[in-house]
C-alpha cells in the first residue's frame, strides 16, 4: 500500500518538474524568436533588451507591427514607466506622435480619461495639481491657452467658475453646507434669509453698529480674539451681520458713487454679500492701510487656528471676484480653515473640490 502511493506520488513530481521544464524552455525559445524579429525591425541589441524586459509578451507582435520607432524606447525607458499601462501609452503616443514623451507619460500616469485630449505641458501640468477635477478639463485647457497662468491658477478659476465669468451663472447657496455655505458671485441668499442663530458681539469684541454673528462663528471669534490679546494684538469687529436690505442701500450708494462696474469689483450685490450668512467679519480697519500692521499680519498667521480664514487674499482677485481685502475674515471651522491656510487656496477653491465635486 505504502508503495504505491509512492510511486503515485513520484509519478506526480515527475510530470510537474517535466510541465514546468518545458514551459520554462518553450518561453525562452519563443524569446530568441522575437529577439530575431526586433533585430529585423531596426531596433540595436540594447532596444531589444529594454524591449523584451518591460513590453507585455501579449503586446510584442502589436509592436513588431508597428515597425521601428525610437520613440518606444524613450517610453520604456523613462523612470516613471509602469508596465500596466502599456497599452495606454502606447494607444496615446500614437495619437501624439509629435508630443513630449514626458507629457504622455505624465498624463497616462495620472489615471485620468484624457485619450481624446492632446498631449501638451499643459494638460501635464494641470494632472498633477491636487486640486484637478477631471469633468473640468476641457475648461482649463480653454482658460490656460488664454491666459498666461499657472496650472494651480488656471484650476483655481475654472474650479470656481469664474472663468464663465461673475454674475453669469446664479445658483442659490445651499444652506445645508452650514459653516461652510458659499456666498459669492454665483451663490447668493434669498432676499428673507438672517441667519436664526445670530448672537451679538460687545464689549472688547465689537467697536461697530453691525455687531452679530452666528452663535458658532461668534465662541470662535472671541476666543481668536483673546488669544491675540494675550499677544497685546488688539482685535475688534467693525461689521459682521448685514441683512439683505442693508446691502440693498450699500451697494446703491457705492453704485451712485463709483459707477456699476467699479463698485462691483469691491461690493457685494444684495444677496450676493456674504456678510448676510453672519459667518464673517469685517475687522478694525475697514482700508487698504490695515495691511503690514500687526493687528494684520497676526491675522493672516493665525486666524486659521479658530476656524478663520482672510477671505479674498491678494492674487487671488479673478477667483474670488474681489480686490485684496486684509480686514474680511469668514469662520468655515476648523478643518477647512486649515486646509485653506495651508494650501493657499479661496473658500471657492475649496468648496468646488470638497463640497460640489461628486466625480470621485
Ligand atoms: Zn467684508
Amino acid at each position: 500500500m505504502k508503495k504505491k502511493i509512492l510511486i503515485i506520488i513520484g509519478v506526480i513530481l515527475f510530470l510537474s518538474l517535466f510541465l514546468l521544464f518545458f514551459l520554462y524552455f518553450k518561453n525562452d525559445e519563443d524569446d530568441l524568436n522575437y529577439e530575431d524579429k526586433f533585430k529585423d525591425n531596426g531596433y540595436s541589441p540594447s532596444e531589444v533588451t529594454i524591449i523584451l524586459d518591460k513590453v507585455p509578451k501579449d503586446s510584442y507582435d502589436y509592436i513588431l507591427n508597428l515597425g521601428y520607432d525610437k520613440s518606444l524606447i524613450d517610453i520604456l525607458s523613462s523612470s516613471n514607466y509602469d508596465e500596466n499601462k502599456f497599452n495606454d501609452y502606447i494607444e496615446y503616443y500614437l495619437k501624439n506622435k509629435k508630443s513630449n514623451i514626458n507629457d504622455i507619460i505624465t498624463i497616462v500616469n495620472s489615471g485620468y480619461d484624457l485619450m481624446s485630449y492632446p498631449a501638451s505641458s499643459l494638460l501635464a501640468s494641470l494632472v498633477q495639481e491636487k486640486y484637478y477635477i477631471n469633468e473640468n478639463v476641457a475648461r482649463y485647457l480653454d482658460y490656460g491657452n488664454s491666459h498666461n497662468q499657472d496650472s494651480k491658477k488656471i484650476i483655481g478659476v475654472v474650479n470656481s467658475k469664474a472663468d464663465l465669468g461673475f454674475y453669469s451663472n446664479i445658483y442659490d447657496s445651499n444652506l445645508n453646507d452650514n459653516n461652510l455655505i458659499l456666498v459669492n458671485k454665483f451663490y447668493h441668499l434669498k432676499e428673507d434669509y438672517t441667519p436664526s442663530d445670530l448672537v451679538t458681539l460687545s464689549g472688547q469684541y465689537n467697536r461697530g453698529a453691525n455687531n452679530k454673528m452666528r452663535e458658532e462663528a461668534a465662541s470662535a471669534f472671541m476666543k481668536m480674539v483673546d488669544a491675540a490679546r494675550l499677544e497685546n494684538i488688539i482685535i475688534y469687529n467693525m461689521s459682521a451681520f448685514r441683512s439683505y436690505d442693508y446691502q440693498v442701500n450699500l451697494y446703491d450708494k457705492y453704485i451712485k458713487r463709483d459707477g456699476k462696474e467699479a463698485a462691483d469689483k469691491y461690493s457685494a450685490r444684495p444677496g450676493y454679500s456674504e456678510h448676510q450668512s453672519g459667518l464673517c467679519s469685517d475687522l478694525n480697519e475697514i482700508s487698504d492701510s490695515f495691511e503690514g500692521t500687526d493687528e494684520a499680519i497676526w491675522l493672516k498667521n493665525n486666524a486659521y487656528k479658530y476656524g478663520f480664514i482672510l477671505r479674498f487674499p491678494k492674487g487671488k482677485e479673478d477667483i474670488t471676484g474681489y480686490k485684496y481685502e486684509p480686514w474680511h475674515y469668514r469662520y468655515v471651522g476648523l478643518e477647512a480653515a486649515k486646509i485653506i491656510y495651508e494650501d493657499d487656496i479661496t473658500l471657492e477653491e475649496y468648496y468646488a473640490y470638497y463640497i460640489e465635486n461628486t466625480s470621485d
